[in-house]
């Protein structure tokens, strides 16, 4: 009568704390009652191993009848009020968790471990035992919660309206297959004699039964109106949890969402700023303009994706070779642009790097692909951005009328140095 009214306690205790964690998830994040589920989990296969009572009908132990029923319910109410693309989070992190588990604990085995002061040893044998005992169980659960959630849903069509009896059907069918599952296991592993499949398996009834009346009194007392999510700082995560948003927003912003690369935007604001510091701490400082030789053929051969690929290899080539210091922008469809501090034969240099470094690529070899690119330095004929933007323009279009493939950094195109001077201005 006892261990009646004390399973029945645990039933009440588990079941209603884990749905107040639940009820609350728009607050305090879904990731709460996952967590708390994961850990029972582990108290469970604990006591499913070790811990059993008896009552009139056989012997039973709580981590079954209790835990284990109670987190079969627990996934079901997570696919009823959530989706199946949530309740397939807990079913696989299980899983994995348990495979993980067992792992590790074939690592441990090889310690040699050193007793505690008072001389005791952990019982490894156990530890081996229970671990194998979670993976087939947890491997059960995973077939289980893809069952009850398939037998709920096929149960919808005849008992739409009765609810009660579609989670109670829908429980117990699953928990009886569970069972026979679970006790062929723990009879080959653990040695448990047939009182165990019979206690269980009522007592696995109760639990249905138990956790149906109170799940439906929850769907229907609690669940019904919604919780909205936190608008102030309730706690100290909160901080954290902004101040990440927001710096996400912040790295977000002004990049092209293709290439990652900094955005034409941009490009017309931090341009414009870098070229008057230039100007006024006579900094050297260069503009590439870099466009792709013969682009649309490959959108007309390969296909637009293809194309949106290459565009995506060489921005990662053209930032793979820019220092920190430089700026790498996409200031067109499969136009780019580096603003850097190199003094102008530098920046012609690196221009040429960038241009074989295309050729020679593996990702774009199949392709044949190549660029142009033109290069401008702040000098006394550049007085802003557009000025500087014009020169390297004017300059890759010489690029692409003498033949492609190459980077021009001279008025009429010919490939001499050119020595950075001042700004006359100052
Ligand atoms: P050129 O050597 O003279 O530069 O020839 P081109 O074909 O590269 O030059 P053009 O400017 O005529 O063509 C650029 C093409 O780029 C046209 C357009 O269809 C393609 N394009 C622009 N933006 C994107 C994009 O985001 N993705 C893809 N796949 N193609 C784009
Ligand atoms: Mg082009
Ligand atoms: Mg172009």
């Amino acid at each position: 009568m006892l261990n009646s009214f004390l399973l029945l306690a645990e039933a009440v205790v588990y079941f209603s704390v884990m749905v107040t964690l639940f009820r609350f998830r728009k607050r305090i994040g879904l990731g709460v009652f996952v967590c708390a589920l994961g850990v029972m989990h582990f108290l469970e296969t604990y006591l499913a191993s070790v811990f059993y009572v008896a009552l009139p009908f056989g012997m039973v132990s709580p981590g079954s009848a209790v835990l284990f029923s109670g987190k079969l319910v627990m996934l079901l109410l997570l696919y009823m009020k959530e989706d199946a693309a949530t309740v397939r989070q807990p079913i696989y992190g299980l899983l994995l968790g348990n495979a993980l588990m067992i792992g590790l604990v074939l690592v441990l085995r090889l310690h040699v471990i050193a007793a505690l002061p008072d001389g005791r040893l952990p019982d490894i044998g156990f530890i081996d035992q229970m671990g194998w005992l979670m993976v087939w169980g947890t491997t059960l659960l995973f077939v289980d919660a893809i069952l009850i959630i398939l037998l709920y849903e096929k149960l919808g069509r005849y008992l739409r309206k009765a609810q009660f009896a579609r989670i109670l059907i829908s429980v117990a069918c699953v928990l009886t297959f569970d069972q026979a599952g679970f006790f062929t296991a723990l009879h080959f592993v653990a040695g448990a004699p047939i009182a165990v499949f019979f206690g269980g398996w009522v007592a696995k009834m109760a639990a249905a039964l138990t956790f149906s009346t109170m799940l439906v009194a929850y769907l229907k007392w609690f669940e019904e109106r919604q919780i909205a999510a936190p608008r102030g700082l309730t706690d100290i995560f909160d901080t954290l949890t902004y101040r990440e948003r927001y710096e996400a927003l912040v790295e977000h912003v002004g990049r092209d969402g293709l290439t990652g690369l900094l955005h034409r935007g941009r490009f017309d604001s931090d341009g414009e700023a870098a070229v008057q510091v230039s100007l006024r701490t006579a900094k050297p400082l260069s503009l590439l303009i870099i466009d792709v030789d013969h682009f649309k053929s490959i959108n007309d051969r390969f296909g637009h994706a293809e194309g949106d690929k290459v565009l995506k290899a060489v921005a990662a080539l053209l930032g793979e070779a820019a220092r920190a210091e430089d700026q790498v922008f996409r200031i067109g469809g499969e136009e780019f642009a580096i603003l850097s501090s190199r003094p102008h034969p530098v920046a012609r240099l690196f221009g040429e790097s960038i241009r074989s470094a295309v050729k020679g690529s593996a990702a774009t070899s199949r392709f044949e692909l190549t660029v142009s690119a033109g290069v401008s330095s702040v000098s006394e004929t550049t007085r802003c951005l557009a000025d500087l933007f014009a020169l390297a323009d004017q300059r890759l279009y010489k690029a692409k009328s003498t033949g492609r493939d190459r980077v021009v950094g001279e008025p009429g195109g010919h490939d001499a140095a050119v020595v950075w001077t001042k700004p006359a201005r100052i």
